[in-house]
């Protein structure tokens, strides 16, 4: 089991004394919140994170990178907090665990053929500083080495997850031997049986092989120092897993496979010809294999891997696979990207111009001033993958988005409607506006305001297909309800000139014939149409009414328009008068002298000029000729003894006490008798007027016929004027 003395010896070789200590203080750290919590195997929790310190350390990697080894899980893991880590070890500690937070939450489904490329891009997206990545290969690496105590389907899971996603990354950062140690340790658990196979069969010729490797390996050495170059020969066993791969892809035995051990001439110098040199020296010993030359240092890798690669014939004619590189060139192929930095002092052997460890170049080149590993390492962004943005939920789901997006783009990606009232976001809780753009490994949370309404502009800030088309499509939406009530509005002024309400011109036979004509043939369309100012309301008018329609009662509407307002509400209260108003209760309503209703008749009501409502008979011949915008419905409702005014005149035969026997059907009626007057005329005719005060129609028309049972009355008259006449004056 490691120790911090371990990491910390091996740290003091290239790190500052406060370095030192700023480790040991992480490790207290983590020792102190991880205290009392156990790993599967039994051992301390505190074993794994300084095992992953260790890994890194033996990278020579720098400060930040070890303490967050130290403390990767604490956030995930224990009740220590980001904002204490940092608190305690600085922004740079904190921003590097909250990275290693965000990406163990990744949760990687079953379906991983199709989706492990998914899951190796977000990751690199996510690792916005390359040293996030380094400490999640180093702890995947020790959790490989302790993945026996999991239980049998979470083992496969971890190894498939690892050989998919993880080994393919440490191979495209040039990190070669996690690479192989973790596809090695991923076959173990995903083929146990095979991968025994194999360590037996490794096992069964490992003398006799270890016999021929070292044959080999000096008869290499002391061709090479003959020719006068310097450097070491390697012979080294391959990976079980490359083994594994070559039987399996090419259907061969174990038998079959020729090349398990493979050399390596490592040359001390950094000069590119001595690699060529050390290959004609090969060439010359032994046969090539014709085919099998490969120039990684003329033409790299995408990782940057460079090397010569040759197969020879043996001398026992068995073919020998020899590699040739530089111990430059060799710390790159087992380190990658984490040994890049060490050769930063001093001269450097040019990086090839693959475009994507170019674009890490460019970035390190823009950085002159570096001069220690952390400053490297912080500046060292991953650009893998440009087109792609990857950002949280609160909740810790991952979403993708292209580059550019913002949380626009983010809120209508959950659900339309929180696109539509998104005023801003929460970015790693700092308020954003709407135009930020959002970065890898950025927890967003969407802000909505129910009054929000989207806007043309945000189509400037929105990159996902999805957003913009909701956007575009709202646009629209409300393009249109606002011209369709804005037709209406024009076309309703239009009509009030001519005194026409909105209502009754739609039921005009006239305007539904003109709208069956158009196309679409509804009446949104059309106000739609009269909103753009494609069609003018002046033409639907005239095409219903005619251009003779006389606008003369314009005049008449300098009027009370305030009470015509109140009156447009809806029924309230009875008033006083026994008539009841839509909309209002305090309004003055009197009975036009013309026609004297009763309770019983049809009646309307009549808006007059500043003295209140008119009530009169629905059949009255005045009704006919008034403004009908001013005409209103009006109701009865009377209260028990109340009693209306009704002039009525009788054509009679003049008789002497006609007048009483009249007086006295009214009286037994129990109508009270407010005025009578009686005229004579020389042929004896008479006509008798009277002023009475009914209760109701059915009251009056019982009147009417017990007046006509009388032997000198001829007919009766409900007068519709009740004012002055002619005649004397009978009473009063
Ligand atoms: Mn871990």
């Amino acid at each position: 089991m490691i120790r911090i003395t371990d990491i910390l010896d091996e740290a003091q070789k290239y790190m500052s004394k406060s370095d030192l200590e700023m480790i040991e203080k992480a490790y207290i750290f983590s020792a102190s919140v991880h205290q009392g919590q156990v790993r599967l195997s039994g051992e301390p929790y505190l074993t794994h994170p300084l095992e992953v310190a260790g890994i890194l350390v033996s990278m020579r990697l720098d400060v930040a990178t070890i303490i967050t080894g130290l403390l990767h899980d604490t956030v995930e893991d224990t009740l220590a907090t980001l904002d204490q880590i940092e608190e305690s070890f600085g922004k740079e500690v904190a921003f590097l665990v909250d990275g290693l937070t965000k990406i163990s939450k990744i949760v990687f489904a079953s379906r991983l053929e199709q989706q492990a490329d998914y899951f190796k891009k977000m990751i690199l997206a996510m690792s916005s500083d390359i040293r996030i990545l380094m400490v999640r290969l180093a702890d995947r690496l020790h959790n490989m080495r302790t993945l026996q105590y999991h239980k049998p389907e979470r083992k496969i899971f971890i190894a498939r997850e690892t050989l998919e996603v993880y080994a393919p990354l440490a191979g495209r950062l040039g990190i070669n031997w996690i690479k192989t140690e973790l596809e090695d340790l991923a076959l173990k658990h995903l083929d146990p049986e095979g991968y025994n196979e194999l360590i037996e069969r490794v096992a069964m010729k490992k003398e006799e092989r270890e016999r021929y490797t070292e044959e080999i390996r000096e008869i290499i050495q002391k061709k090479i120092q003959d020719f006068g170059l310097k450097g070491v020969v390697k012979g080294r066993a391959k990976h079980f897993y490359s083994i594994y791969k070559k039987m399996h892809e090419q259907h061969l035995n174990f038998d079959e496979v020729y090349d398990l051990t493979a050399f390596r001439i490592i040359l001390d110098s950094n000069k590119e010809k001595e690699c060529y040199e050390a290959l004609s020296v090969v060439h010359a010993l032994w046969k090539p294999v014709p085919g099998r030359f490969k120039d990684y240092i003329a033409m790299p890798k995408a990782n940057n891997y460079r090397s010569l690669h040759t197969t020879v014939i043996g001398p026992y004619g068995e073919r020998v696979e020899i590699q040739i590189r530089t111990k430059e060139m060799d710390d790159w192929a087992e380190n990658g990207i984490a040994a890049h930095w060490r050769y930063k002092e001093g001269n450097v052997a040019s990086l090839e111009d693959d475009s994507q460890i170019k674009q890490l170049r460019e970035l390190l080149e823009s950085q002159k001033e570096y001069q220690d590993a952390a400053e490297f390492m912080k500046n060292l962004k991953l650009a893998l993958y440009p087109d792609e943005v990857y950002v949280f939920t609160p909740k810790g789901e991952v979403k993708s988005f292209p580059r550019g997006a913002t949380p626009i783009d983010f809120a209508y990606s959950i659900h339309t409607d929180v696109g539509h009232t998104c005023v801003g976001a929460k970015v790693n809780r700092n308020i954003v506006p709407l135009k930020y753009q959002l970065k890898n490994g950025d927890t967003v949370e969407i802000l909505t305001h129910p009054g929000q309404k989207p806007s043309k502009d945000w189509l400037k800030y929105t990159v996902s297909s999805r957003a913009r088309s909701k956007i575009r499509q709202w646009i629209k939406t409300e393009e249109r309800e606002r011209s369709v009530s804005l037709g209406r509005d024009i076309l309703e002024r239009e009509l009030k000139k001519r005194n026409i309400s909105f209502n009754r011109f739609l039921k005009e036979p006239a305007f539904k014939e003109f709208l069956e004509d158009q196309s679409p043939s509804n009446i949104e369309d059309m106000l739609a149409l009269i909103g753009y100012g494609k069609m003018s309301a002046q033409h639907v008018i005239n095409h219903v009414y005619g251009t003779e329609a006389k606008e003369k009662n314009i005049e008449k509407k300098k009027e009370d328009t305030k009470l015509f307002e109140r009156i447009k509400h809806p029924l309230k209260k009875t008033s006083a008068a026994g008539i009841s108003v839509r909309g209002i209760d305090d309004i003055m309503v009197r009975f036009a002298k013309c026609c004297t209703p009763l309770p019983g008749d049809e009646i309307v009501g009549y808006i007059t000029r500043g003295r209140g409502v008119s009530v009169h008979l629905a059949s009255c011949p005045q009704v006919q000729e008034m403004d009908p915008e001013r005409i209103i419905e009006v109701h009865w409702e009377v209260e028990k003894g109340q009693t209306f005014p009704v002039n009525i005149r009788i054509f009679c035969t003049d008789k002497k006490g006609l007048l009483a026997e009249l007086s006295n059907v009214i009286s037994n009626l129990g109508i009270n008798i407010s005025r009578a007057d009686v005229a004579t005329y020389p042929d004896q005719r008479a006509t008798f007027d009277f002023l009475l005060n009914v209760n109701d129609l059915a009251q009056y028309k019982k009147l009417v016929s017990e007046l006509k049972k009388l032997k000198n009355v001829h007919s009766i008259e409900r007068q519709r004027e009740a004012g002055e006449r002619s005649g004397h004056r009978l009473m009063s």
